[in-house]
């Protein structure tokens, strides 16, 4: 059974704190997009009615079936333009879903964020966005014991190391007309580190294991002060189990896996590395919260931090409203 947990309207007393008779019940009425009827609410204080409808994150959606579907294939390797065809609507139906996925993602993710101890695991992982001449570096931010994903972040690089003369040629062409391509993995990593700075617990020191690219060291040592630990490993060393790399390593190769931006050679390749931050936020959503963190578990890298009761079903993680930040809600 539903109770309304809060007046919807932001101006209104009872949005922030309501008291437990702040409604009662006006009349029902029949949606289109469900079999059911919808129970409508009226606020005592500001007068205005309201449904449960008005608490969902689905509300104005024509087909919000197709919502839960949709964020598995997202997952499942699978690109707008296939899941479209798969789930029977328009190519933009989906591009329009995919960018509410994503701000949704977004925010039910910061909306739980809260007070990690780490340590953490840092490492960027490399795609590009239209053709090879532009790469895109990826850091990758997660607690390594939980395998939960904290941050990532999309930044531009220049294409180096080994060429042909004739991809030189080409890369000189490229840049005659785009320009030179900036190299900005220092403002991605320091993206990631940043938000991770906003949910740490108050005191400690902050412990990043990452491979021994200097630049890790000098963003942590500027943003985290004396607090700051730099543990350097080998990223040469055999990427096994036995590797300390392992979890960051393991998390990028079931980025892979799932996304199918990031799949090694194929034709689903971003267009914008905009889109690949956005599949990047809808990814921490599903593997966070939905997925458990091996098969056999059953435990999902949230719940073993602590910042979810349960594992969730992508339809619960996309049932509800995020968009009023972190509000105690009694769902
Ligand atoms: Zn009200």
């Amino acid at each position: 059974m539903f109770v309304p947990p809060r007046c919807p309207y932001a101006a209104c007393t009872a949005h922030l704190t309501p008291t437990v008779q702040f409604f009662h019940r006006d009349g029902l009425y029949h949606p289109r997009c469900r079999a059911h009827s919808v129970q409508r609410y009226r606020c005592r204080l500001c007068r205005r009615r309201f449904s449960r409808q008005s608490f969902r994150a689905d509300r104005n959606h024509k087909k919000p079936h197709l919502n839960a579907p949709f964020l598995r294939l997202m997952l499942a390797c699978v690109a707008l333009r296939q899941s479209a065809r798969i789930l029977g609507v328009a190519r933009r139906t989906v591009e329009r879903r995919f960018l509410w996925l994503a701000r949704h993602a977004a925010r039910f993710h910061s909306n739980r964020l809260a007070s990690l101890a780490g340590p953490f695991m840092l490492d960027e992982l490399e795609t590009f966005e239209g053709n090879r001449y532009q790469p895109v570096t990826v850091p990758v931010l997660i607690e390594p014991r939980s395998f939960f994903l904290i941050a990532s972040a999309a930044g531009p690089l220049r294409r180096k190391g080994r060429m042909t003369p004739a991809q030189r040629r080409l890369r000189a062409a490229h840049e005659a007309v785009h320009g030179r391509r900036p190299s900005q993995s220092a403002a991605a990593v320091r993206a990631v580190l940043e938000c991770l700075r906003r949910c740490l617990v108050s005191q400690g020191p902050v412990v990043l294991h990452s491979d021994r690219k200097p630049l890790y060291d000098r963003l942590g040592r500027r943003l985290f002060g004396r607090r700051f630990r730099w543990a350097p490993h080998s990223a040469s060393a055999r990427r096994d189990r036995n590797n300390p790399l392992f979890p960051i390593n393991h998390t990028n190769a079931r980025l892979r896996h799932f996304l199918s931006r990031l799949r090694r050679r194929s034709w689903c390749v971003s267009k914008r590395r905009l889109r690949l931050q956005q599949h990047l936020e809808v990814a921490a959503l599903w593997v966070n919260y939905c997925r458990p963190i091996t098969n056999r578990t059953g435990t999902t890298p949230a719940q073993a931090l602590g910042l979810a009761p349960r594992r969730y079903r992508e339809e619960e993680v996309l049932a509800w409203r995020e968009d009023w930040g972190r509000l105690p809600i009694a769902h």
